[in-house]
């Protein structure tokens, strides 16, 4: 097949910067349809091929160098690598939940898939993607033993979310996940999110078997609560987990309760953070281990909450709460935020503060979250172990 020719200036695209910049772009009609197109220096030269997608930072994602004249079949290729590559978690019986497909790192830009045992997420990040989907969820049919699957569209805007079933059967809801031997609550097709962020199965198991015994653990920004349930595996005193969204109060009771601890022996409060470091305060509360791992960005009735700007003001609020020789876990997936960047800010905030301090502990992704060699804005995960010591 002759594919169309788009003519492109330097610096080129390549497996660790695959996004095409429309200023990048001499001629050649872009499109949104999930066409594949041949990228051509000045000279006419053959650079890679590409899949073309408008999206809010580029005009489509460089593919490979190879030629591809047939995406069908560069689609059951990495999808087929994508599967190979994960081989030891799906022999993992403890674990039943992990991303299958990461994007550009498993070189299928825009797309990701999570395997929940025997069922699927997938997750459509471009239109020009979303052209393949029947295509996609046959192959996947073909190359695993799959329950169903649910399709999330998330090129469209959150308005007008949409997350459908496609393939097979639907999930239980919950649908009751394995994660190193602790069961979590999902619930597949609720919005874009499903209960549990697989990219923290490292930092939840590290928390169980390292940071929880004998501790007193606040979770901050605790979501469904799945950092309360692997301290609490994991031997805590208490838990109290801190989240402004009415649901999650339920939902984190759940977590708990399907690893048969009971909710009543844990601390849950529907708050906004910035009230409960006061409400604590007043209360006299104090913790041994506080985790806090924030939203990008987050409206809430009373406030927006911008990471970069307010993370200082968390981390001084929470070692205000700390008891001697405590530990905090920082956390945060702002992809606009280098690592660099993060430490400095953990570092100023903290050296203004009369304690020592020690990162003992750093996190990234999980293995199952490839990203392109040399690529730092896939690699989003940052989370820092911090012990606080006496004061100085
Ligand atoms: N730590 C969680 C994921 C957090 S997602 C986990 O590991 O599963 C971010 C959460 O922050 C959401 O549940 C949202 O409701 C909550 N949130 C956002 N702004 C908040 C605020 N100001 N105070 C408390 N919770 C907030």
């Amino acid at each position: 097949m002759k594919l169309r020719q788009i003519k492109l200036r330097r610096p080129f695209p390549s497996a660790s910067k695959p996004l095409i910049k429309e200023e990048q772009v001499i001629s050649g009609e872009l499109t949104d349809n999930g066409e594949i197109v041949e990228l051509v220096d000045t000279h006419g030269n053959y650079v890679g091929s590409a899949l073309l997608a408008q999206q809010n930072k580029g005009i489509g994602w460089w593919l490979t160098k190879n030629r591809v004249d047939d995406f069908p079949s560069y689609l059951q290729t990495h999808l087929a690598q994508a599967i190979q590559a994960r081989q030891h978690y799906f022999a993992d019986h403890l674990t039943t939940a992990f991303r299958l497909v990461n994007g550009e790192g498993d070189h299928l830009p825009s797309l990701t898939i999570d395997w929940y045992d025997h069922y699927l997420v997938v997750s459509l990040y471009s239109k020009s993607i979303a052209a393949y989907e029947r295509m996609l969820c046959n192959q996947l049919n073909e190359l695993l033993d799959i329950k169903g699957i649910v399709v999330k569209r998330r090129y469209e805007d959150l308005q007008s979310l949409s997350s459908e079933w496609v393939f097979g059967q639907e999930a239980p809801e919950p649908l009751i996940i394995l994660e190193n031997g602790v069961k979590y609550a999902t619930y597949l097709n609720d919005g874009w999110m499903t209960g549990i962020f697989l990219d923290q199965r490292e930092v939840r198991q590290q928390i169980m078997e390292h940071y929880a015994m004998g501790k007193e653990v606040l979770n901050l920004f605790s979501y469904t609560g799945a950092f309360s349930v692997s301290a609490a595996m994991g031997g805590a005193l208490r838990t109290t987990s801190v989240d402004a969204a009415n649901r999650s109060r339920e939902l984190t009771e759940e977590q708990f309760a399907v690893n048969g601890l009971n909710p009543a022996d844990q601390s849950i409060y529907v708050f906004d953070v910035f009230k409960f470091f006061n409400y604590a305060r007043n209360k006299g509360m104090t913790f041994d281990l506080i985790i806090s791992d924030p939203p990008s960005f987050a409206r809430t009735k009373k406030r927006v909450f911008n990471v970069i700007k307010d993370y200082p003001e968390i981390i001084r609020q929470s070692v205000s709460l700390l008891n001697p020789n405590g530990y905090l876990i920082v956390s945060t997936n702002a992809s606009n935020w280098s690592s660099r960047q993060f430490d400095y800010m953990i570092e100023e905030t903290l050296s203004q503060l009369t304690t020592a301090f020690e990162v003992v502990e750093s996190f990234e992704l999980p293995a199952d979250f490839k990203t392109p060699e040399d690529s730092t804005t896939s690699k989003y995960l940052k989370v820092r172990v911090i012990q606080i010591s006496d004061k100085l």
